[in-house]
């Protein structure tokens, strides 16, 4: 009877050792919280989405799936703008958000209080930046960038082998772009009217055609023009950053016509100033994600791991 307990231990410790550690993931979105339980190998065991209310309806529900979990410690990706210089008083905090109800909202403290373990804390587009560089398409790659073109545009960079902080969090999303001649629409950024979000994000797209951007797949203006924005801030991030690839993600780039069409603006923007093995190899340089959608919540996972210092 002892050695059958014993060999049960030992095959029960051996068990655990094997799904690895328990890490809590939340993918923190302005519509839905994806939260799941991973390990350190970015392996997803376990997942739940839940809509994004206000902050006393959702967080609750968000601790009890967490608190269950038992992890030991747990990252999250968070929609923004928010804190993230730890020396700061208001550090974790979500800040200037249009989503009113979570503004101020201290999102790091929340869990922390709650469960008691390390918490790692980012913005979204950076945890999926990290994911990717962590498990996906730019792994091994010292300097990359992701970029979101969805109902906003988001950035995350990776510079020198880390996410790139600096006073805030760059917010690229917003970089100013010449306008094109022949493009009469103002632009939808509230603070920018034509910033790459406000003339290249969903939303801008349906406001310039009145459709949709599903709707208008057999438009090749609308792809060409759409490309020609997007390919000029391309064009910035390598001219500043230098990147050795770049993810371009996000519900704009389901339309297929798109990638190519980037890659063609980016060439004929660069106009040969830039000779690299890199950008010879346009295929391998402006990708898309590679991870099914599992991008940001297993940058959360690292994030997580990178707070408890593995
Ligand atoms: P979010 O940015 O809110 O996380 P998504 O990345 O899915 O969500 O982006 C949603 C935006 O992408 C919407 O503005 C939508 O109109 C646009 N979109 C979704 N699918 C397509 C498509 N096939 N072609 C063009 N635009 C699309
Ligand atoms: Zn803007």
């Amino acid at each position: 009877m002892r050695d059958f307990l014993c060999d049960f231990k030992l095959w029960l410790r051996t068990a655990e050792m094997e799904a690895g550690m328990r890490i809590g993931a939340l993918e923190a979105g302005g519509t839905k919280m994806v939260c799941a339980v991973g390990n350190e190998k970015g392996e997803i065991l376990d997942r739940m989405t839940i809509p994004t209310e206000t902050p006393e309806i959702t967080i609750p529900r968000l601790l009890n799936y967490f608190k269950e979990k038992e992890p030991e410690a747990m990252g999250i990706g968070c929609f923004g703008p928010v804190d993230l210089n730890k020396h700061s008083r208001t550090y974790g905090y979500i800040t200037t958000t249009p989503k009113l109800e979570w503004k101020n909202f201290d999102m790091v403290g929340a869990f922390k209080n709650a469960l008691q373990i390390p918490v790692g804390f980012d913005t979204d587009v950076n945890g999926a930046a990290l994911g990717e560089a962590t498990w996906g398409i730019t792994r091994g790659l010292e300097n990359s960038i992701y970029i979101t073109v969805g109902t906003g545009v988001g950035m995350g960079i990776i510079a020198n082998g880390k996410l790139l902080h600096g006073m805030l969090h760059p917010e690229a999303g917003h970089l100013l772009l010449r306008k094109h001649p022949s493009d009469f629409y103002e632009g939808k950024c509230p603070y920018h009217g034509a910033c790459l979000e406000g003339l290249a994000a969903g939303p801008a797209i349906e406001a310039r055609w009145g459709k949709k951007g599903a709707e208008l797949s057999d438009r090749s203006d609308v792809w060409k023009l759409e490309a020609y924005y997007i390919g000029q801030a391309l064009v910035d991030l390598i001219l500043v950053l230098s990147p050795q690839r770049i993810v371009l993600g996000g519900g704009v780039m389901h339309q297929a016509q798109m990638l190519p069409l980037v890659k063609e603006e980016v060439k004929r923007q660069l106009n040969g100033y830039i000779c690299t093995k890199e950008l010879e190899d346009m295929d391998s340089y402006i990708v898309l994600p590679s991870l099914n959608d599992n991008q940001g919540i297993m940058g959360a996972l690292q994030l997580a791991l990178n707070e408890k210092g593995e």
